[in-house]
Formats: C-alpha cells, structure tokens, sequence
C-alpha cells in the first residue's frame, strides 16, 4: 500500500519510516516485542520498578497492540513492586518500633 508523504505529497511505501524524497520520519520503528525482552522488561519493572516505568511509557503511547499490552503489563508490574515495597518497609518499621510502644513511648 502506497501513502503520501505530509511533508512533500510524494507517494511512497507505507512500510518506509523514512521519507525517501525529504527524509522526514513517518513512523517509529516498530518495538520489540519479543519474548526475550518482554522478559527483560517485566524483570526490569519488578526489581527495579522506577525504571520499568520508563519501558512501560514508552510501549504504551505505541499504536500497536502488542507493544501496548507489553506496557500496560509492565505498568501493573511496577505498581506491584512499589507496593509491595511500601508493604515490606512498613512491616519493617512496625516491627522495629514495636518494643517502643511496649514501655509506653
Ligand atoms: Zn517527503
């Protein structure tokens, strides 16, 4: 399928990225979505949440489905671990402070 180009109304390839007349970007390269770097990206967003939110951004702002499937669940994964974070480090601290209380502070 042919489309025009925006910037110079030449008719191209619609699986270009780049115009060939003009050289104006027409579409991100597609993201990977293979099983390899989902796996890299679900890791990274688990154990290193803050970080996972940067793939899961950037794949969900994708038009493509996959991509974007990628994202939402990288997104769940980070929430997860920060909750889980939240959770651990509370436990933590009342653990901690409990004797405290006991003599009346
Ligand atoms: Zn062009």
């Amino acid at each position: 399928m042919d489309i025009t180009c925006l910037s110079c109304h030449k008719v191209i390839s619609d699986s270009a990225n780049f115009c060939p007349q003009c050289g104006i970007k027409l579409k991100e390269p597609a993201l990977s979505t293979s099983i390899g770097k989902q796996i890299l990206i679900y890791f990274i967003s688990f154990f290193l949440a803050p970080f996972g939110l940067h793939y899961a951004i950037k794949y969900i702002k994708r038009s493509d489905s996959r991509a974007k499937m990628v994202g939402i669940v990288s997104l769940i994964l980070t929430i997860s671990a920060i909750a889980l974070m939240f959770w651990i480090t509370s436990s933590f601290m009342n653990a901690l402070y409990q004797p405290l209380n006991f003599n009346g502070f």
